[in-house]
């Protein structure tokens, strides 16, 4: 694998056989993938062989291996010259995200009921494999109001306030949804409203260590000593099962419409195809169920907080990292709308931006990125001219796999460890925990650096881990 060094944090890969574009890499020397541990530059060479890529094919700071795509990838495909849509360029968990609430309430004053929060919030978070969640909603009929209106349907039942839905991407709903296009299947996986899931996924008590812009952090509701919480999740089975689905559907499509891609697993039709479009409307459904999941889940600790410290959590923002988003871009020198992919990538819109809400429109929207259960997580911000369509990392980004990382801490015993590093932790088993432990991932402090030296987003505030409950 041949890489160039354009700039400290920017290497290209030239376009060589079936490639349509360049590959591009934002990241340090240091963090570059080991090209014998991980396949995923390889895979940035296959997404550059998509019918309809423009550009290049992205590879975020914190990228490593997926299905098809690397996770940390983005692409994005011009729809009126045959672009295509894929599944694997979206991920299994569609719309997974973070949201990110902020109290009133310094570190200082909750630490005499830390414990208690803890606790409550270990009983009022569902989570792991199972069935179940905070809202009983099931059934095609029960679900459809969730799949076409998300969060702003959730807030509509009670589960939060009108505020949330400016702090929500898309004000809580994404458009074009079609349960329709959700097979019985994915509605039956659809019974865990409200609910964490397993593994990567956590509830996490935070507290603002670091402020690096003032004017941004107080127009987000940010300031040093401050206790956030965060909450990483998304559509759970019903997602998992919409991918699916549509794997397998592009699978026989490709053959239709001539498609040859070097890879199975990069599936994928033309946008503007009827599988296209089918796709776009579960995925959006899925998004919707993610977006609703977050909101319940948020309510549930809003709650909670209320009842051990008296106050109260506004939302920062809540924003996906799996999801391919329909957006007009300018490539070379021109406006064409674009299908763009972003997997294990967090959407980063700049200042005046009109998608954003009239608080944000100063400053930029929100980019949310967890770290690990011991390592710092931070809240950047977009940037004018980024390259990538406005797109950063979405995490640290995975230096193990969960088998070797539970391999590598053999022996110890990663509770106690993060106990003594003053981190509550509740739930998930000891090889649950294992697999997650903060070497597993990559320095989340270099992977935001190199984010901000690329010229993809800017840092805003840092948070240290206080408390987490993980899936
Ligand atoms: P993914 O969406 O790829 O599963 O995970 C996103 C990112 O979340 C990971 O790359 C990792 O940096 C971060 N992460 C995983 N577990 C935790 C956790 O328990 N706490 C925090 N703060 N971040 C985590
Ligand atoms: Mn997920
Ligand atoms: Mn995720």
């Amino acid at each position: 694998m041949e890489l160039v060094e354009e700039s400290p944090y920017r290497f290209r890969i030239d376009q060589h056989d079936e490639m349509r574009v360049p590959g591009v890499v934002f990241a340090s020397r240091s963090l570059l993938p080991d090209v014998h541990a991980d396949k995923s530059l390889e895979q940035v060479v296959n997404v550059a062989t998509l019918p309809g890529i423009v550009d290049a094919s992205y590879a975020m700071p914190d990228v490593h291996w997926g299905y098809g795509f690397p996770i940390g990838g983005v692409a994005a495909t011009d729809i009126d010259t045959g672009g295509v849509v894929s599944p694997g360029g979206v991920g299994f968990d569609i719309s997974c995200g973070v949201r990110l609430l902020a109290a009133d309430l310094d570190r200082s004053e909750l630490q005499p009921v830390l414990d208690k929060l803890m606790d409550g919030l270990d009983m009022s978070t569902p989570r792991g494999m199972g069935k179940g969640g905070l809202w009983h909603v099931s059934g095609r009929s029960g679900l459809a109001a969730v799949l076409t209106g998300g969060s702003r349907y959730a807030v509509e039942q009670g589960h939060g306030v009108a505020r949330d839905l400016e702090r929500c991407e898309d004000y809580g709903a994404v458009g074009d949804a079609d349960p329709d296009r959700v097979s019985d299947r994915a509605i039956e996986r659809g019974g865990q409203l409200g609910s964490l899931g397993s593994g990567n996924h956590f509830l996490e008590v935070q507290a603002v260590d670091h402020v690096y812009d003032e004017r941004t952090a107080e127009a987000f509701g940010l300031r040093t000593g401050q206790i956030c919480v965060m909450i990483h999740c998304g559509s759970r089975g019903l997602g998992h099962q919409i991918c699916t689905d549509y794997i397998r559907m592009m699978e026989g499509a490709m053959v239709e419409h001539h498609i040859r891609v070097p890879d199975r697993q990069l599936a994928c039709a033309p946008v503007s195809s009827p599988e296209g479009q089918a796709y776009l409307a579960a995925m959006a459904a899925a998004a919707n169920y993610a977006r609703a999941n977050r909101q319940v889940l948020g309510e549930a600790v809003r709650r909670v907080f209320e009842r051990v410290t008296r106050r109260g959590l506004d939302l920062v923002y809540d924003i996906s990292h799996n999801l391919a988003k329909i957006e007009t871009h300018a490539v070379d020198g021109q406006q064409r709308q674009l299908c763009v992919h972003r997997k294990g990538a967090t959407r980063a819109l700049p200042p005046g931006h009109p998608d954003l809400p009239a608080d944000l429109a100063g400053v930029g929207q929100p980019v949310l990125i967890p770290g690990s259960m011991g390592a710092p997580s931070y809240v950047l911000t977009g940037v004018p001219g980024a390259p990538a369509f406005a797109s950063t990392c979405h995490g640290a980004g995975r230096a193990q796999s969960r088998k070797q990382a539970a391999k590598s801490v053999q022996g110890q015993d990663p509770r106690r460890q993060l106990e003594a590093r003053d981190i509550a932790v509740r739930g998930a088993s000891r090889r649950g925990l294992a697999e997650e432990v903060p070497e597993a991932y990559k320095d989340i402090s270099e992977v935001v650096e190199a984010a901000e030296g690329a010229g993809l987003c800017r840092r805003v505030a840092r948070m240290v881990p206080v408390g987490v409950v993980k899936g």
